[in-house]
C-alpha cells in the first residue's frame, strides 16, 4: 500500500480525488488480489497498472468534458446538444450573480420565471403564449395531468403510442394521470373518421404525437394536424401535439428530409405544442409548450409546475439560443455549426488528422440522433485508425485526456469530424499520436 501511494503514477490523482479516496480505492483493488486465492500473487507493475486504472475511472465521477466522434449530433448519452459560446456566456452571467429571475425590472415588482422566454417563443412560432418546464417529458406530463384527468378520455392513434427512451411511455403516462386512453385506427393506417367514432361526452383531449425515433412507411395514411384541428373545434376538444425534436428551422437546408416545424404545428391551430429544448432547437436541457393563451393559462396555475419548474440557467441558455435564430445568426448554435460544415473543411480537418496522426480519411455517415430522423444519413468525413483490434484501441480513446468516443465500423475505428469541434483537433491528434508508441 504505502509503495503504491508514493509512487508518482499514483500520487497525481491525489490533488484531484484526495488522498482519502485514492487510499480507499486502492485498498479495495489490493483486497481483490488477497482474495484471488491460488493464483501466484500478481508482480508489482501489474497491481500499479491495475490501481491507476481504477483512479482513472474515478476522475469519470463526476461529469467530464468528452469528445464526441461518433458522428450522432444529438447523442444522448453525450448529452444531446451542445450550447453555444453565446448561450454558455449567458449562462455564466446569471450563474455567477443576481438576475430579474422573478422580477420584474421595469415596475420594480414580482415577476415570472415562466414569462422569461415566452415572448422570444410566440415571436419565433407565432404561439399566442409559452411556458419553458423542465424537458419535454414535463411538459406532455404537466399537460396530461392538467386536463386528461380521471374519467376523462385522451384520443391516440395506435401508430402514435411511441416510448420515447428512459421508459417514458405515452400510455403509462397517461395512465398516471387517470385518464382513459382510447386507441383508434390502426398501426399503420389512421384516418379522421376513426377520431370521429371516438368522441364521447367525456373525450377531453385529441393527442398527436411524433414518432421521431421509429419510422413506419409503405402503407400508411396519418391524420394531418390541420384535418385534427378541424375536427376539434367542431366538437370543442383541444388539440394537443407532442412534437418531439422541435425544429424551428427547414432541415432540407440542410441536405436532410423536411422535418415538421413548430411554427408549422402552431400555424395548423393545434392548440399545445410541446417539444424538447435540447433537440433540433440546439439549445439547453428544456420543455415548451406554446400555444392558445386559455390553455397555457390553465397548465400556469396547475400545482404541479411547481415540480417541473425550470432552472435559470435553463432559462438564460434557452432565451439566448432563441435570440440567435430571433436574429439569423443560426451558426452561433452548435448543431446548425455542425449540419453546416461543408464537406470541403471536413476534408481538410481529417487530412491534417491523416497527416499528422498517421491515419487514414474515410468517408462517413452521421445522423441527427436524439430521436430524430433516424433513418437519415448526411455525408461525412472521419478518420480511420489502421489497428486490428479497435475495441482495445476505443476502450484507450475513452481514457483518454479528453476522453473521445468513436465508433467501430467493419472492424476499425473511426473517428467521424462532423461532431468534433475544431477547437479540439489539437487535443484529439495528441492523443491519437499516443496511440503510435
Ligand atoms: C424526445 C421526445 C420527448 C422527450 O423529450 P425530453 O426533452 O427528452 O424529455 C417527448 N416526445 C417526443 C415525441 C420525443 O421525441
Amino acid at each position: 500500500m504505502h509503495r503504491l501511494l508514493d509512487d508518482p503514477l499514483i500520487a497525481r490523482f491525489e490533488p484531484e480525488l484526495g488522498r482519502t479516496r485514492v487510499k480507499h480505492l486502492i485498498g479495495e483493488e489490493l483486497a481483490r488480489y488477497r482474495s484471488g486465492g491460488a493464483e501466484p500473487a500478481p508482480e508489482y507493475p501489474a497491481i500499479l497498472r491495475a490501481a491507476v486504472s481504477v483512479l482513472e475511472a474515478a476522475r469519470f465521477e463526476g461529469l467530464v468534458r468528452a469528445v464526441n466522434g461518433t458522428g450522432i449530433l444529438l447523442h444522448t448519452n453525450l448529452g444531446r446538444a451542445p450550447i453555444g459560446e453565446t448561450a454558455f456566456e449567458a449562462m455564466r452571467d446569471a450563474a455567477g450573480g443576481y438576475s430579474n429571475l422573478e422580477y420584474d425590472l421595469v415596475s420594480g415588482r414580482r415577476g415570472s420565471r415562466y414569462a422569461r422566454a415566452s415572448a422570444l417563443l410566440c415571436d419565433l412560432t407565432g404561439a399566442q403564449d409559452a411556458l419553458v418546464v423542465n424537458n419535454c417529458a414535463a411538459a406532455v406530463l404537466l399537460v396530461l395531468d392538467t386536463f386528461a384527468r380521471a374519467g376523462r378520455e385522451v384520443v391516440v392513434s395506435r401508430g402514435e403510442l411511441i416510448e420515447i427512451g428512459g421508459g417514458f411511455r405515452i400510455p403509462d403516462v397517461l395512465e398516471r394521470s387517470g385518464a382513459t386512453l382510447v386507441e383508434v385506427g390502426a398501426t399503420n393506417k389512421t384516418y379522421l373518421a376513426d377520431y370521429e367514432r371516438a368522441l364521447t361526452p367525456k373525450t377531453a383531449l385529441l393527442l398527436r404525437t411524433h414518432p421521431s425515433n421509429y419510422r413506419i412507411t409503405g402503407f400508411t395514411h396519418a391524420v394531418g394536424g390541420d384535418e385534427l384541428v378541424g375536427l376539434g373545434r367542431r366538437a370543442g376538444i383541444a388539440v394537443v401535439e407532442d412534437l418531439g425534436s422541435g425544429a424551428l428551422v427547414d432541415l432540407r437546408a440542410y441536405g436532410l428530409p423536411r422535418e415538421r416545424t413548430v411554427q408549422e404545428a402552431v400555424a395548423d391551430g393545434i392548440d399545445l405544442v410541446c417539444f424538447s429544448g435540447d433537440k433540433l432547437l440546439g439549445g439547453p436541457q428544456a420543455g415548451v409548450v406554446v400555444g392558445a393563451s386559455a390553455y397555457i393559462a390553465r397548465l400556469r396555475a396547475n400545482p404541479l409546475l411547481r415540480a417541473l419548474r425550470v432552472d435559470k440557467l435553463t432559462i438564460a441558455a434557452l432565451a439566448r439560443t432563441l435570440r440567435s435564430y430571433a436574429s439569423g445568426a443560426l451558426s452561433e448554435i452548435p448543431l446548425y455549426a455542425m449540419l453546416g460544415a461543408t464537406l470541403e473543411v471536413l476534408r481538410a480537418r481529417a487530412g491534417r488528422y491523416a497527416r499528422e496522426a498517421g491515419t487514414s480519411t474515410v468517408e462517413t455517415a452521421a445522423y441527427l440522433g436524439g430521436g430524430s430522423l433516424p433513418e437519415d444519413a448526411l455525408p461525412s468525413i472521419g478518420v480511420r485508425l489502421p489497428h486490428a483490434n479497435a475495441s482495445a484501441v476505443a476502450a484507450r480513446m475513452r481514457r483518454s485526456n479528453p476522453p473521445i468516443v468513436g465508433r467501430i465500423d467493419e472492424g476499425r475505428y473511426i473517428l467521424d469530424l462532423r461532431t468534433i469541434a475544431a477547437d479540439d483537433d489539437d487535443a484529439v491528434i495528441r492523443v491519437l499520436n499516443g496511440l503510435r508508441d
